[in-house]
């Protein structure tokens, strides 16, 4: 791995403003190739807990600070992370795989979610409410929830943690962040910046560790925290839940999709492939809202189909450091046994591969770009989120048939619709169990608005005005005696 400034290749744990050497370590291999790249720090339970005690400890001094001057922490790492772009692109993509252009366009989302919040820092209001009685004075303010503990997951290294850390730091929170196991080392250098920024030791505090069931254990059961952040999947969304019961923790939750891409007959049917692409093969089908079911009116199925199978056989698949390739590997070979169950259960239920199904011959963790028509909702497909590059394309007729079937699913986080009459666009939109929808488009993540899903996706938002609500809590004052 070539970097620019080899220092932000960091395999120590990041704790009260030191970096930590453990006795333990466990190996980040490169998806592509297979390759070791670092032999990262396996924190111990009790190193998880120092850490915590540390963020604990670091609270009310990072609390105190004026919006401004924790903005002005927050501005410099945006600068720092902005500056080494390139750098951090070329970790992420060596322990992920994602296309480097790619990684790097990750690295930018998420350094837009700090500089968002830098911002939003100095916009923490309050409300006076007129009195209840002639002598009292109502108060309301915001103050931060404490210490935050998250949990993320391998396919957005960078930018999940990003979007969590940076409106707890705006809000006054301090941090613990346990990165995945398999991509540990885009959080580490984000630690190395976050320390250049000059952010308080303590505040921000990065915890490798192997065993994501002990480390998740301790951050949901110790008290010392306020609030758990995680983003991965429903099944282990329902255990963190189970586990902050008893400390009755806040929680904010990105769970699992199974995004809904529905084609009208009245839509543009170039911008609805480009949007399909997009939306299905963009990080190689590995995102939560990944289009994962694609409904196609009868009337512009076949012509979809064809068009849709041209644009997939001309994505170039390769290692995500090779120019020109926009599909990289998948995470690990046991991806691939997902993703060849699903193609294979449609197959056996009468569904037809139209282009690609096949591993790939570039290696253990690549697989070919796929579309297959005739699928229906009795498919896997249609219920399971695949999480890799699979297009199904399932044909419907009217309008209601295709709402009851996008809404016949337990997650409710991205749906996206290509139509152009204008009755129709407003109809659906609000007819989608989703909490966010894409209509004409299949890009629709951004700082600037509410990311978050509905029914078993998850609780809270991330990004927007709304992001930092979740980081804050209500305190009314009652003024009585005037
Ligand atoms: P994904 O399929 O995206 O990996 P997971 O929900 O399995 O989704 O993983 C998301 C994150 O949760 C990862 O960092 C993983 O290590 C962590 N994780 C997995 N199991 C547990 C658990 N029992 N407790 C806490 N964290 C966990």
């Amino acid at each position: 791995m070539k970097l620019k400034d080899p220092t932000l290749l960091e395999h120590r744990a990041y704790i009260n403003g030191a970096w930590i050497e453990g006795e333990r370590t466990f190996d980040v291999l490169n998806p592509a190739t297979g390759d070791k790249i670092a032999a990262v720090t396996d924190l111990t339970v009790d190193d998880i807990r120092a850490a915590i005690d540390a963020a604990h400890a670091a609270k009310p001094a990072w609390a105190a600070l004026t919006g401004k001057e924790r903005a002005g922490y927050l501005r410099r790492w945006y600068d720092l992370m902005v500056e080494n772009a390139d750098d951090l692109a070329t970790i992420l993509t060596a322990e992920m795989g994602k296309p480097w252009p790619e990684a790097r366009g990750e690295i930018l989302y998420g350094a837009s979610f700090i500089e968002w919040f830098a911002e939003e820092a100095k916009r923490v209001y309050g409300d006076t409410i007129p009195g209840h009685q002639r002598d009292k004075r109502i108060i309301v303010m915001k103050q931060p929830v404490g210490v935050v503990g998250s949990i993320t997951p391998w396919n957005f290294p960078n930018a999940m943690i990003a979007r969590k850390v940076a409106p707890a730091l705006a809000a006054g929170c301090t941090f613990v962040a346990r990165p995945a196991e398999l991509t540990p080392l885009s959080a580490l250098a984000m630690a190395v910046l976050a320390e250049r920024a000059g952010i308080p030791a303590g505040v921000f505090n990065v915890i490798p560790c192997a065993d994501a069931a002990a480390a998740g254990a301790e951050l949901c059961a110790n008290e010392k925290i306020a609030k758990i952040t995680f983003t991965g999947s429903t099944r282990v969304g329902r255990i963190l839940m189970r586990q902050c019961a008893d400390t009755i923790k806040k929680m904010s939750l990105e769970l699992g999709g199974n995004a809904p891409f529905i084609v009208f007959d009245d839509a543009n049917l170039d911008a609805a492939v480009e949007g399909a692409t997009i939306a299905k093969y963009r990080n190689n089908g590995q995102t939560c809202v990944c289009a994962n079911r694609i409904y196609v009116q009868s009337r512009v199925y076949d012509a979809f189909a064809e068009k849709l199978k041209a644009k997939v056989l001309a994505l170039k698949v390769g290692d995500g450091f090779e120019n020109g390739v926009s599909v990289g590997p998948l995470i690990s070979p046991q991806a691939l046994v997902k993703v060849e169950d699903h193609i294979a259960d449609a197959v056996a239920k009468g569904a037809k591969v139209i282009a690609g199904g096949n591993r790939s011959n570039l290696g253990a963790t690549f697989f070919e770009p796929t579309v297959m028509t005739g699928v229906t909702q009795a498919m896997k497909v249609a219920h399971e989120e695949t999480f890799g590059p699979v297009a199904p394309l399932i044909r419907f007729e009217s309008e209601d048939e295709v709402i009851a079937m996008a809404n016949d699913s337990e997650f409710g986080l991205a749906g996206y619709f290509f139509a152009r009459d204008l009755a129709r666009v407003f109809r659906v939109a609000e007819a989608l169990e989703t909490g966010m929808v894409g209509v004409n488009t299949g890009l629709i993540s951004t700082e600037v608005a509410p990311f978050g899903g509905i029914k078993q996706s998850g609780l809270g938002r991330e990004g927007s005005k709304y992001g930092i609500e979740d980081y804050l809590e209500i305190k009314y004052l009652c003024l009585g005696g005037i």
